[in-house]
């Protein structure tokens, strides 16, 4: 294909077009050369979407009590998927109730043993239908297939691999002699990581013994209800598993179903905020994994090529919709214009345009409020005085889609250094000492994660120590296990997933 025309698919090449798009002056970057790639889109061949879904209630799908549905798009195209059904409060009801019921007659009485075999067949059959889960995401969600294929349907299947090995062995687990499960779990997750984040709030719930209710975002219901139809395939028994679609008000009854034992919820501070009244006085237990805005902090001693691939991998990975995105990049003043300069060249490389083709580094943005966030902030960083920089980028026509950006120049006042964008935007802030970098990567209400780039491993013990953020990666960044437990401080929520620690939250210790 020739540089800088897209099919669907524009990518970093020359030019430039949509209202995102950078200008020539801007882009800076023309070195003369141009590659051209061959696209090499993954067939949709593979999954077969049903024109309308059910939710999924003690193991079979049904319509909604009130009937009614909402549409599902795929945001590079803007093409409906399918039409969702959209749960109400009868539906939350009916999902409360048949968690219930199978946590008291199946779930719960089981030998642990046994409920491993469950979670062992889950993980097998993810990864016997990875493709067909891969391409599905990438429809519903947006994000680049080699992602999904690589990242997110992987990850999903280590978190049921991982926490079928702990289903019995909890009385090792450092909770007591006969940790006891808590009952039946309300989960609301976000868009961002569809699947993923559906496997990290079931696998250590049915571990455990829990049964659960889960509520995928309205824009991406399909992996979820996908994973269903594995539940179904697995065996398991109805109603260990519930799926209810719908929007903001149906996450908002099932976190106050007096019914249910345990909220567990991933998303924005100000929703995780409503939750947090809502349960506030009712004895249900809660864990809140809410926005970030991280620092990803590079040291004049970092092998500069290692953190310039660390600082693009946290940042521009899944189109920056990340909660722990390295967002803020601090970097020592001494060597600040050489990194910004080896980053705005391997931005040049990067493949903007069509989420199926494999060659695509950046996808599209997950919906048309998400941009009109991005596109808000961004503006809001040029008019405080921040430099704009974007490599050229010819973005899609229709669809959703920004150009990977890095603001320079900017002040720690800024909304663009204070705001989760949760978008592919850099924020680059200098510093000169050890100590300033510790100050001004902790002037943030959150503390989810941090980044450190340095040749000294006592500067990195150091940094660590002081950093307020729950994960802090050394020379790397965003490296997930479903070993690691994974959360954070203040506005960034609380309780862990993963690990032993992630147990805790579903165990009666
Ligand atoms: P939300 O926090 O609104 O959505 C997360 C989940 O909560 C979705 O399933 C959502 O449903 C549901 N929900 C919404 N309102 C309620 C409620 N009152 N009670 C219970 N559940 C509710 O995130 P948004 O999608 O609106 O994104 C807004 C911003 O949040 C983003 O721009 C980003 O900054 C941040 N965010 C952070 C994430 C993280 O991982 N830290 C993940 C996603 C977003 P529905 O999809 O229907 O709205």
């Amino acid at each position: 294909m020739e540089a800088g025309k897209g099919a669907q698919g524009g990518y970093v090449g020359r030019g430039a077009a949509g209202q995102d798009a950078p200008s020539a002056e801007l882009a800076g970057h023309d070195s003369g050369t141009s590659w051209d790639y061959a696209p090499a889109p993954e067939s949709r061949e593979i999954v077969r979407i049903a024109p309308e879904y059910g939710l999924f209630v003690n193991g079979e799908f049904a319509p909604a009590a009130s009937g009614r549905l909402f549409p599902t798009v795929n945001p590079a195209t803007e093409e409906p998927l399918a039409q969702v059904a959209e749960a109400g409060p009868a539906d939350v009801d009916r999902g409360v109730a048949a968690a219930r019921a199978a946590y008291e007659q199946a779930w719960g009485p089981m030998p642990p043993a046994e409920r491993a075999k469950y979670l062992y067949r889950i993980a097998r059959i993810l990864q016997e239908r990875s493709r067909e889960f891969a391409v599905l995401e990438s429809l519903d969600n947006g994000k680049p297939i080699k992602e999904s294929r690589d990242v997110d349907v992987p990850l999903a299947a280590a978190h049921f691999f991982y926490h079928a090995g702990w289903a019995d062995k909890l009385e090792h687990a450092g909770f007591g002699p006969s940790p006891r499960p808590v009952g039946v779990a309300g989960q609301v997750i976000p868009w961002n990581f569809p699947l993923l984040m559906a496997a990290w709030k079931l696998a250590p719930a049915l571990a455990a013994g829990n049964t659960c209710v889960l509520k995928p975002a309205e824009t991406t219901p399909l992996t979820a209800l996908l994973l269903a139809e594995v539940c179904q395939q697995a065996g398991l028994p109805p109603g260990v598993v519930n799926v209810l679609t719908g929007a903001g008000e149906t996450g908002a009854a099932l976190v106050a179903h007096p019914g249910v034992d345990k909220v567990a919820f991933t998303g924005s501070t100000e929703v995780g905020k409503q939750i947090q009244r809502t349960v506030a006085g009712t004895g249900k237990r809660l864990t809140l994994e809410l926005g970030g805005k991280a620092a990803n902090v590079v040291f004049d001693d970092a092998p500069v090529e290692a953190a310039v691939e660390g600082i693009v991998n946290g940042i521009f990975f899944n189109q920056g919709h990340v909660c722990c995105a390295g967002s803020r990049l601090l970097v020592q003043e001494s060597v600040a214009d050489a990194v910004v300069q080896r980053l705005r060249d391997r931005l040049g490389t990067l493949r903007l345009g069509d989420p199926l083709d494999k060659n695509t580094d950046i996808g599209a943005i997950n919906s048309r409020p998400q941009l009109d966030k991005i596109r808000e902030l961004s503006r809001a960083g040029e008019a405080e005085g921040a430099q704009r920089w974007s490599p050229p980028c010819e973005l899609p026509e229709r669809g959703f889609w920004f150009p990977p950006t890095v603001f320079t120049g900017v002040s720690q006042s800024h909304r663009i250094a204070r705001e989760e964008i949760f978008g592919p935007v850099l924020s680059v802030l200098t510093f000169r000492t050890p100590e300033e970098a510790v100050t001004k990567a902790n002037n943030t209400p959150y503390g989810l994660s941090a980044g450190v780039w340095t040749d000294k491993g006592s500067r990195i013990l150091w940094l660590a120590q002081r950093l307020r953020a729950g994960v802090v990666w050394a020379n790397t960044y965003n490296r997930f296990d479903p070993a690691s437990p994974f959360g954070g401080y203040r506005e960034s929520g609380f309780g862990r997933e993963g690990g032993r620690h992630g147990l805790a939250a579903y165990l009666d210790a």
